[in-house]
């Protein structure tokens, strides 16, 4: 297939329609799964300014991208960005149809009310135990501060959904708890599958608690329904015809056949995969289209079109022929 001239489209038609920003790589937590044990932070002075990040989130919404996802990092801890999520309301008019976020809820008390009047169209909280003290185990942090922060976005009148990460004898004896605490509070629950993306590279395919493994702990205690998969990467289980939950299964069933996200780092670099061994660096590019240079514009077009053609087909080929560890993990990616 010949690259089209100007079109977020890669080799095998696969339209990039989701953005995802990551705003900072700092957390104050430090996820199991996700944080290396000796992080190495980006220098503030090297992140793109909000400024920065509205000019190439105007560029690719007038380009195609309708969704818009900020996260981190932790997302909320970086100064400034609930005025950000306020700005890019105005990218509607283009065309923009969604502002998300992923969070770790622990500042969800202070920002929940702000978000929404912000207008936030949905938040995804990432809650991998609702027990206390194995909560402190995965994360270093209290689990009461995540509960008071899910209970504030309910209040606020916020779109929730639950994310957990599942690791094999960690907290694979979290998914009926969560389940039953998740259907309880009526939201939505997505288990993920860990992903080879953790900070220290110990990730190991026996640490993967499979989408086949959590059916078999839910078969005993629900009646379970598939339902059609739509367009989400989760698939979607009825239980006992009352209760809905995802399963995103990387790992197992690779759901990169209709891949439409990309993903942009807080220091500029773009990713066309989660799992491509290389970005590209865009900063310099980026800054210059905020101070209006045409000559970047059309330079970011030719960069990121080519770059997004020769997207791969998925994670299977990638991981297939990964011989050496990346630099980038999960708090620098942003899920
Ligand atoms: N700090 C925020 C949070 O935790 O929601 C946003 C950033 S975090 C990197 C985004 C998502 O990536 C979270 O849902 C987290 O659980 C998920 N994640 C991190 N490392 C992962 C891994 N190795 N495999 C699968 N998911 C992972
Ligand atoms: Fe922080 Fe989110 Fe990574 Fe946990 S998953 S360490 S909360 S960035």
């Amino acid at each position: 297939m010949m690259q089209p001239a100007s079109s977020w489209i890669d080799q095998f038609g696969r339209q990039k329609r989701k953005l995802r920003i990551s705003v900072t790589d700092r957390c104050n937590f430090k996820c199991l799964y996700c944080m290396p044990e000796h992080p190495e932070w980006m220098d503030k002075h090297s992140l793109l300014s909000f400024e920065d990040l509205y000019a190439f989130c105007q560029f690719m919404v007038e380009r195609g991208i309708d969704s818009l996802r900020i996260t981190g990092g932790e997302p909320l801890m970086r100064q400034g960005v609930v005025h950000f999520i306020e700005q890019l309301q105005s990218l509607r008019a283009l065309g923009l149809k969604r502002i998300a976020m992923t969070s770790n809820g622990h500042y969800l008390t202070k920002y929940a009310d702000a978000l929404k009047q912000a207008g936030l169209d949905d938040l995804n909280i990432s809650l991998d135990s609702v027990d206390s003290q194995l909560f402190q185990q995965l994360t270093q942090r209290e689990l009461a501060p995540v509960l008071a922060g899910i209970a504030a976005a309910q209040q606020a009148g916020l779109s929730i959904k639950i994310n957990t990460v599942l690791m094999q004898g960690i907290n694979d004896s979290q998914i009926l708890p969560l389940v039953a605490w998740a259907k309880q509070q009526q939201l939505p629950l997505r288990f993920i599958e860990y992903m080879p993306l953790d900070g220290d590279a110990q990730w190991q395919r026996q640490q993967v608690v499979t989408e086949q493994q959590i059916l078999q702990q839910l078969a005993p205690h629900y009646q379970i329904e598939a339902l059609p998969q739509d367009q989400s990467p989760a698939r979607i289980y009825r239980l006992d015809q009352t209760y809905d939950v995802g399963i995103i299964s990387t790992i197992s069933h690779a759901f990169c056949g209709q891949c439409d996200r990309i993903r942009l780092t807080a220091q500029g670099e773009l990713y066309n995969c989660l799992f491509a061994p290389q970005g590209i660096a865009l900063k310099s590019e980026i800054q210059a289209l905020a101070a209006h240079s045409d000559v970047a514009r059309d330079q970011l077009q030719q960069r990121i079109a080519e770059y997004i053609w020769y997207k791969k087909s998925g994670f299977h080929a990638i991981h297939a022929q990964a011989h050496s560890p990346r630099k980038i993990s999960m708090h620098m990616l942003g899920g």
